[in-house]
């Protein structure tokens, strides 16, 4: 989903990855917190005079510190997650925040409202014990020091408030959710929650302009775009729901031999214009896929030599033809590629493209508007 980021280390199978953007927010911070350094130390109650380190180096620190204590955040969720037999793929810091990547196919049927709370719960518990070690050992810790705890202290107790706003996408909108879905359809319940989402984003975006605080009205706008998200997503799991993966599937797939040379492979696509195929062997097993993305990494002067299963790609992801469409959409999206093959016990039985899902899907919207005016 985020492809300009890069692992910065593992936790507990976890890769951790930063975002493009949190290199340019990182140097941001550390101007903002120097530049307030004194105010700082005036909450933490520590004289400027007495800090031995340099306000910049000061707000390096806790810039990196903040971000840890985000990436604590979203470990909390991701080990409630897992404990609730949900894989996590990686956690990314982003310019606001973090993001857990989870593989959420039980959808509706898992209750989201512990692994919602355990992140802003995990940052009260770890600003309050920062806090509350300044308070018991401020006198054994130097000036610096005493700032630096107490000010992460504060940001976490913040980082739990912020996420409690019932601001869906956030913590707080998914707890909010959750409550509702108690009494109502989950969709409704999303829907709601989108939309008291969006006009959070909205307040925050309007008070941003209103005092000229350019970060309020970025995290309006990350909100809004967050529930925007969200409740377009619930739109398509609404439209295809009650479809597998069988009823719109292609099923008469134009396969290939894994002899074949890539130059043969080329033409074949030119005259089918088909841009990828599944890969057969004698035996008529699937063995690969190859696309034209594939051909394109070899060069043109071996492409009389190189035969297909040189350039195919071995790992298949593929769906089966009783899936559920929408769990199938989500695959496609998140391993970000064209199509999936439908395999059944190892045998294709079709092959499920981008296109053939958005055409199901404008088919499925012009047929709901249909009834709807018939209504
Ligand atoms: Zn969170």
């Amino acid at each position: 989903m985020f492809k300009s980021s890069l692992t910065v280390m593992t936790v507990a199978r976890i890769p951790i990855k930063i975002h493009i953007s949190f290199l340019l927010i990182l140097p941001f911070l550390m101007i903002i917190i120097g530049n307030n350094i004194g105010g700082i130390a005036d909450m933490a109650g520590v004289s400027v005079e007495d800090l031995a380190v340099s306000p910049y180096w000061l707000g390096f620190t806790l810039a990196i510190l903040l971000f840890a204590s985000i990436a604590l955040h979203e470990l909390a969720h991701s080990f409630v997650a897992r404990a609730q037999g949900i894989e996590i793929q990686d956690i990314t810091l982003m310019l606001l925040g973090g993001v857990a990547q989870m593989d959420d196919d039980a959808g509706e049927q898992r209750d989201e409202i512990w692994i919602a709370l355990a992140g802003p719960l995990f940052s009260l518990a770890f600003g309050v014990a920062l806090l509350g070690m300044v308070r018991l050992a401020s006198g054994a810790m130097s000036a610096d020091l005493n700032l630096i705890v107490y000010y992460l202290g504060f940001m976490n107790v913040f980082l739990a408030i912020f996420n409690m706003l019932p601001a869906f996408p956030s913590d707080g909108g998914r707890v909010l959710r959750s409550l509702l879905a108690r009494t109502m359809p989950y969709r409704k319940a999303t829907q709601i929650a989108t939309s008291v989402g969006k006009t959070f984003a909205i307040l925050f975006a309007a008070f941003g302009l209103l005092i000229g605080h350019i970060f309020l009205i970025l995290i309006g706008l990350f909100i809004y775009v967050g529930a925007s998200q969200e409740s377009q997503f619930n739109v398509l799991q609404e439209t295809f729901s009650g479809f597998a993966v069988s009823d719109i599937m292609t099923r008469d797939v134009s396969t290939v031999h894994e002899n074949m040379t890539a130059e043969e492979l080329l033409n074949r696509m030119f005259e089918e214009r088909h841009s990828g195929y599944p890969v057969m062997d004698d035996q008529g097993n699937l063995v690969g896929c190859v696309t034209m993305h594939d051909i394109q990494s070899t060069s043109p002067s071996d492409r009389q030599r190189d035969t297909v299963r040189d350039i195919m790609t071995r790992e298949l992801i593929t769906v089966r033809p009783d899936e559920d469409l929408f769990a199938a959409f989500t695959k496609l999206s998140r391993a970000n590629i064209g199509r999936l093959l439908v395999t059944d016990n190892g045998d294709l039985e079709g092959i499920l493209t981008r296109s053939d899902i958005m055409t199901a899907y404008r088919l499925k919207s012009i047929q709901q508007e249909q009834v709807r005016l018939d209504g």
